[in-house]
């Protein structure tokens, strides 16, 4: 029996939790259908979505590392978050029409909610896919003043236009002054190196935020919570994100999306 399916497309996409995720939601919402991950090599995008785009089963994927930015181009179209965010992570078949969309920015915007970032100083470190979604959601709730730091400076100075360019771009690394500090590189990650950032400079009051979710408490997060900082980890925007995409594939919102069940699967 054909069973409609979404996936995951990039490279690496083992360690991925978002099949565990989409599983679980529709096991949870007695849905019949499948969510796959996929390893593609940077000559089979364009192979691939010629492929999905006659599989009637197919109702979408999501894209990660490291064709988030250029899926755009073999699309039909992309919306308006995605355009201004400058990423894909969702793509959906609208009758034919393969359209790109961002939920990652969702994913921050609902992350960091019970934190806010209105009126916050803030360092983010990372000029990414990921980075460019929380910029997006920064310029929205109007943060008062955005760092950029980032291996790549110039790639940082693209993305504090986003921003309306005010503020600072720089390497990473040092003790920079923060209300929230915001992690959306790959340091920290399993098999990475840690990320050397000092966080004694940071307000009593401050946040910080680490995208990596392998392992859920990095380094940086439990030296923030050594210092007493509130913590948002990566599994929040994990989980928020999948279930914007969720909707988009399957038709539905996943009930209670930040379920305690659920992270405590994706803990394990
Ligand atoms: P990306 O578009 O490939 O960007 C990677 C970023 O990390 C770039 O700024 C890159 O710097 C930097 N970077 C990579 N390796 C580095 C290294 N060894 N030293 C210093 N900087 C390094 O990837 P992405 O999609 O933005 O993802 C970034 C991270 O966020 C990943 O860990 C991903 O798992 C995580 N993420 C989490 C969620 C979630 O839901 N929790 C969602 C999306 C992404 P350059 O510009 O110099 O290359």
């Amino acid at each position: 029996m054909a069973v409609p399916y979404a996936e995951l497309i990039g490279d690496p996409v083992a360690h991925s939790k978002s099949p565990t995720i989409h599983r679980f939601w529709l096991r949870e919402m007695g849905i019949v259908g499948d969510y796959r991950a996929l390893r593609l090599g940077p000559d089979e995008l364009a192979g691939y979505l010629a492929r999905r785009r006659s599989d009637p089963d197919w109702r979408g994927c999501n894209v990660t590392m490291p064709y988030k930015e250029k899926v755009a181009d073999l699309l039909d179209g992309v919306d308006p978050f995605a355009r201004r965010i400058g990423a894909v992570n969702t793509v959906v078949n609208r009758d034919g029409f393969l359209i790109g969309t961002n939920t990652d920015w969702q994913g921050v915007n609902l992350a960091l909610e019970p934190v806010g970032a209105a009126g916050k100083r803030v360092v983010l470190i990372g000029a990414g896919g990921a980075a460019r979604a929380a910029v997006e959601e920064l310029r929205q709730a109007e943060a008062a003043h955005l760092t950029i730091l980032n291996r790549s400076e110039d790639k940082a100075r693209d993305l504090l236009l986003r921003f309306g360019g005010r503020g600072a771009t720089g390497p990473v690394g040092g003790d920079p002054e923060a209300d929230l500090l915001i992690n959306a590189t790959p340091l920290g990650m399993a098999g990475q190196p840690p990320l050397a950032v000092g966080l004694s400079r940071l307000s009593d009051a401050a946040t910080v935020f680490d995208m990596v979710y392998d392992p859920l408490e990095t380094e940086l997060l439990a030296e923030a919570r050594r210092r007493g900082f509130r913590i948002v980890d990566g599994l929040a925007m994990l989980v928020w994100q999948a279930s914007m995409a969720f909707t988009h594939f399957f038709g539905e919102p996943p009930p209670g999306p930040d379920s305690p069940r659920l992270r405590e699967l994706l803990a394990s």
